[in-house]
């Protein structure tokens, strides 16, 4: 499929398309259209960066494009069509995309989420629309003031289902669910297929055609994958010393709880390095100005819990370190997920001790492969203070003084470089057993911070 009109896509929404810059479907689009306009049921295991929204909005508009209407009665314009997302940036950022894929027809979009002031949303509800994006909560909180009705509903998507279940959600979508019509499509979109992402489908899907554009749960092949069998007691000085080797200019590090997060932060700092952390005991402000500090250089090591973490996208991410590891093994897809970007090639370092090894197995389990461990290199200790403070833009500073053991893993030191696809072949100390399907189309998008339900 090269090409839009082959999709049988109405010329309001090729215009569309056109405007926005988008000559072929990416494979997701391709694989999802033709079957979401013949009706089918969908579970689609595709990760943000496909194309997945256009995926499931394009063929959305073309169905509801004979409920367009001009009229500006609320009567003509009911919800026919519900995405339900688990953060707000994520509801903020689709019907952005629904809104520029309809705005050469008549069909309305809004979208309502938590954390701001209710009353705001509830003249806009009650103008009509025909598609409405929300996060599952404020929905709810809709639906108790009945400002909003959703028995017209006949499709219903459920964009990054994932995440909605890592972050609580399923008794509030079962209640959702139970509130719209039996007879109505639904499409499923997960980035991981885990147990129970394949309950929830088999719960509300009914013959759902699956396609996926990545093989399940994988790790992208971008990503060469290590980890250091070290002590919790020697992590930090680990740590330290990879940054110091490393060529990389930047790092993300993730930690398990709020609390290590600021701990490393703090060290880091106090030992010359450009570093900030962002989690859910920081303001949306404060994790916005230290993401934007990262994405534009001025801090070198970002440390990060999982969901402070989640969606973020910076160009060129080199180098993941799990400052420990999760015991989710989802999280770990995700987590290096965030490096190996659009072809790019990635370093994700897992910090692994003896404690964490049976979470380290389960990660194993899921992506289908053994990573290579690696004992630690041999440790620079803590830069004495009259050292500090030069790790401003760089990870590793050039002239460091104090290198009594530097890192003696000559593979850390390979320079970063940015993708060309010749590169992804280029011998990896990551073992795999199945060869890994190539990642299709990816684009880049960065992503505000999303709010937290942590530790
Ligand atoms: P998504 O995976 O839906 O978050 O989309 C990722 C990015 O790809 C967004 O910025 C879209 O605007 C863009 N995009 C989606 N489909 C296409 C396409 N067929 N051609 C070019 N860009 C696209």
């Amino acid at each position: 499929m090269n090409n839009f009109a082959d999709l049988n896509l109405a010329p309001e929404i090729l215009r569309a398309l056109t405007e926005s810059g988008y000559t072929t479907p990416t494979p997701i689009q391709a694989q999802a259209i033709p079957l979401v306009l013949e009706g089918c049921d969908l579970m689609a295991g595709a990760q943000t960066g496909t194309g997945k929204t256009a995926a499931f909005a394009l063929p959305m508009l073309q169905k509801l494009l004979p409920y367009a209407s001009s009229s500006p009665s609320p009567a003509r314009h009911v919800v026919r069509a519900l995405i339900l997302v688990p953060t707000r940036e994520l509801a903020v950022q689709v019907e952005e995309s629904v809104k520029s894929y309809a705005k050469h027809s008549h069909l309305r979009s809004l979208v309502v989420f938590g954390g701001v002031d209710i009353k705001t949303q509830t003249p806009h509800l009650r103008a009509g629309v025909e598609i409405l994006v929300a996060t599952p909560g404020r929905l709810l909180d809709h639906i108790e003031q009945k400002t909003v009705q959703l028995n017209q509903v006949q499709m219903l998507v459920l964009d990054e289902a994932d995440r909605m279940l890592d972050m609580g959600f399923m008794p509030d979508l079962k209640r959702i669910l139970a509130l719209l019509p039996k007879q109505r499509q639904n499409l499923m979109f997960s980035a991981t297929f885990s147990n129970e992402i394949k309950k929830l489908s088999a719960e509300f899907l009914v013959n759902p055609k699956l396609i996926e554009v990545a093989r399940s749960n994988a790790t992208s092949e971008n990503v060469t994958q290590k980890v250091y069998m070290v002590g919790s007691a020697d992590k930090h000085a680990l740590l330290a010393s990879l940054l110091r080797g490393s060529d990389a200019t930047q790092a993300l590090v993730f930690t398990k709880t709020k609390l290590t997060a600021s701990r490393i932060a703090r060290q880091l700092q106090r030992e010359g390095f450009s570093a900030d952390a962002i989690h859910g005991d920081k303001s949306q402000m404060e994790r916005m100005q230290a993401l934007d500090a990262f994405k534009q250089g001025r801090i070198s090591v970002l440390i990060a819990t999982d969901v402070a973490a989640r969606g973020l996208d910076i160009d060129q991410l080199p180098v993941v370190i799990n400052y420990e590891i999760p015991s989710a093994a989802e999280d770990y897809v995700h987590r290096i997920g965030r490096t190996g970007r659009a072809g790019a090639f990635g370093i994700a370092i897992s910090l692994v001790s003896p404690e964490e090894e049976k979470y380290l197995v389960e990660i194993e389990k899921l992506i289908k492969c053994q990573i290579q461990r690696v004992a630690p290199p041999a440790i620079e200790r803590a830069v004495q203070p009259e050292h500090r403070a030069e790790h401003h833009v760089r990870i590793r500073a050039p002239h460091k003084p104090v290198t009594k053991n530097p890192v003696q893993d000559a593979w850390f030191n390979k320079p970063y470089e940015p993708s060309v696809s010749t590169k992804v072949n280029e011998p990896v100390t990551m073992q795999i057993s199945k060869p890994a399907s190539q990642i299709p189309a990816l684009f880049m998008r960065r992503k505000a911070v999303q709010p937290d339900m942590e530790d």
